[in-house]
């Protein structure tokens, strides 16, 4: 019994509750990871399919400038000493349907505003200002996140924070189609080349807070973009390793089933039990359902899924800050094993960016989601084509080419097929979208030896997570009004750690969320629990049965 107490509990090892896992470890507290896949990282992972590693979810990690508030953690948790990252050679380019010439925005602020500034003179106004902007968003987010708000910084900032952090209000109510409808009117290649990698955050322009945007897009501009040497599994084991080496554990195939609570509503531990749909089948003692205790937990399963853990009184007052707020969009992913070198077809950038035809205004974005609507033949979706091979992963050495299209997909496309119409569906559009690499790339095609396709069904199979949601909540405008209320809940001693939490989507929103996960909980374990230590929640079921 006594290895079933822990001081906190991670429900997913998606890479929020990995880091929320670690940080809390690293303060001496004993942390039980529970994960109902067969591998720790959720998004975050690497998986084995004739001889090709493939890589689910990691194209390009921001967050290094020196205005990004991940170094903190990243060094705190010391992951350098654990992995290597490896800066992309160039952050993205654009191909655009129509005959067009490939265009290049290479790494680095000053070579990506000197690029633009070549490839669209006309617009040097517009251009000058949307780096000034990116900047100016950055260093009064940064500034605002790192004061030390005590109640006298309230006192004295708090009637002119409009004032003194002027670009985060002025840019927390804006759009990304009104920031660039301001400075580049109806010139849509422009905008094509600043944004092309739009659906990194989003699928709506329309929507897209551009405050959100401009961190974002300014990190990989200012600090690179970077892949993580052997592929990102090796970034969620690192964290997985800090959890163990401090004493705590980690399981895999077990599916977190219900969120105990004591007699006062506050968490007490877990019940999970072997998840039977993911990999052999186990000694039957395995499948039993089985306790986990602790007086805190950090969730990393999405809020919904959350929510349905709960017992039923409580369902409602933990799901009333999350209800109505609009999902981040699904992706797509079709990984490609090649036995050719891809740059032998023309392929020479890491992560390229094909614009289909019907593509005209930037805000056409918002229809790539519903190609796949229809059977292939009407419209082709937009999408990204990284390939790893540009890079010394340490992957897939043995003369296989690894590379993966992905795009923004919608759970309606698939949800309400047969299993039978959904594969048969899935296969029409496999050869419909290497059809279309291979017009991208003429004679790539021929050396495809391997493709697998993944969905918005297969997100939200893969990672649990509604409707595929990805990145989380959507980034919409406005940004500040649209995030989570708060990293607590409304359950004591239940946080937040994902990207739904505090921070939303992509790595670095999920490792942030995860960090304010463990910073609230160490303060409210201070406030609230008898003692810190390992034997904490003995003390809370303790004080529970006397209650
Ligand atoms: C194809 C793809 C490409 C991407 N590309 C990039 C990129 O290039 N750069 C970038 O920054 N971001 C990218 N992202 C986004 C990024 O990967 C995610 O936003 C982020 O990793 C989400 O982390 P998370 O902590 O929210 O957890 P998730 O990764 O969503 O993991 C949640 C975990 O919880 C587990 N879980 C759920 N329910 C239970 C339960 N009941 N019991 C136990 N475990 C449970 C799931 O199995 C899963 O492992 C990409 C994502 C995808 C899918």
């Amino acid at each position: 019994m006594d290895n079933q107490n822990f001081d906190a509990i991670v429900i997913g090892s998606g890479l929020g509750g990995l880091t929320a896992g670690a940080l809390y470890a690293q303060q001496g507290k004993r942390v039980l990871v529970v994960e109902r896949h067969d591998k720790f990282g959720g998004a975050a992972t690497v998986y084995q399919r004739k001889h090709l590693e493939i890589e689910v979810g990691l194209h390009e990690l921001c967050g290094f400038g020196h205005l990004d508030l991940l170094p903190q953690v990243w060094n705190q948790l010391k992951l350098d000493d654990r992995i290597e990252r490896l800066p992309v050679p160039s952050f993205f380019s654009v191909k655009k349907a129509g005959g067009h010439p490939q265009q290049i925005m290479p790494e680095g602020w000053n070579e990506a505003k000197a690029a633009a500034l070549r490839l669209f003179p006309q617009h040097k106004h517009g251009i000058l200002r949307y780096f000034q902007i990116l900047h100016g968003v950055r260093n009064d987010v940064f500034r605002f996140v790192t004061s030390n708000k005590t109640k006298w910084w309230w006192l004295r900032n708090g009637p002119i924070l409009p004032l003194k952090f002027r670009a985060m209000f002025k840019y927390n109510k804006v759009t990304v189609s009104q920031l660039f409808e301001d400075l580049f009117g109806d010139e849509e290649d422009i905008k094509f080349y600043l944004a092309a990698n739009i659906g990194y955050y989003s699928d709506r322009p329309q929507e897209l807070s551009a405050l959100f945007y401009a961190i974002a897009q300014g990190s990989y501009h200012e600090g690179g973009g970077y892949y993580i040497k052997g592929g990102s599994q090796k970034l969620s084991d690192a964290l997985v390793d800090i959890i163990k080496e401090h004493g705590g554990d980690a399981l895999i195939r077990r599916t977190v089933t219900n969120i105990l609570l004591d007699d006062n509503g506050r968490v007490s531990g877990v019940r999970h039990e072997k998840n039977l749909t993911i990999g052999k089948r186990r000694a039957p003692k395995d499948k039993l359902p089985r306790q986990a205790y602790a007086p805190v937990i950090f969730g990393n399963a999405a809020p919904v899924v959350l929510q349905s853990m709960l017992p039923l009184e409580h369902q409602q007052a933990f799901m009333a800050p999350f209800n109505g707020k609009p999902l981040s969009p699904a992706l797509w992913v079709l990984f490609v094993g090649m036995d050719r070198d891809p740059k032998a077809f023309g392929v020479t950038e890491y992560a390229t960016f094909v614009i289909p035809e019907h593509c005209r205004t930037f805000d056409d974005y918002a229809n790539f989601k519903t190609a796949f609507s229809a059977e292939p033949g009407h419209t082709m979706p937009g999408y990204v084509f990284t390939d790893y091979s540009k890079l010394d992963t340490g992957m897939n050495t043995k003369s296989r080419y690894f590379a993966v299209m992905c795009g923004i997909d919608d759970m309606n496309n698939w949800q309400h097929l047969s299993e039978a119409d959904y594969y048969a569906k899935k296969a029409a559009w496999e050869t419909a979208l290497l059809n279309d690499l291979d017009r991208q790339f003429p004679g790539l095609g021929r050396h495809v030896v391997f493709h697998e396709m993944g969905t918005a069904r297969t997100m939200n199979e893969y990672l649990n997570t509604p409707m595929g949601a990805t990145y989380g909540f959507a980034q919409n405008a406005p940004f500040i009004q649209s995030k989570p209320p708060t990293t607590r809940t409304a359950i004591a001693g239940l946080f937040l750690a994902s990207a739904f939490g505090s921070h939303g989507g992509g790595f670095v929103g999920a490792m942030l969320s995860g960090a304010n996960a463990a910073k609230q909980a160490k303060k409210w374990a201070g406030q609230h629990l008898p003692s810190t230590g390992a034997t904490a929640s003995k003390q809370v079921l303790a004080e529970a049965a006397t209650n």
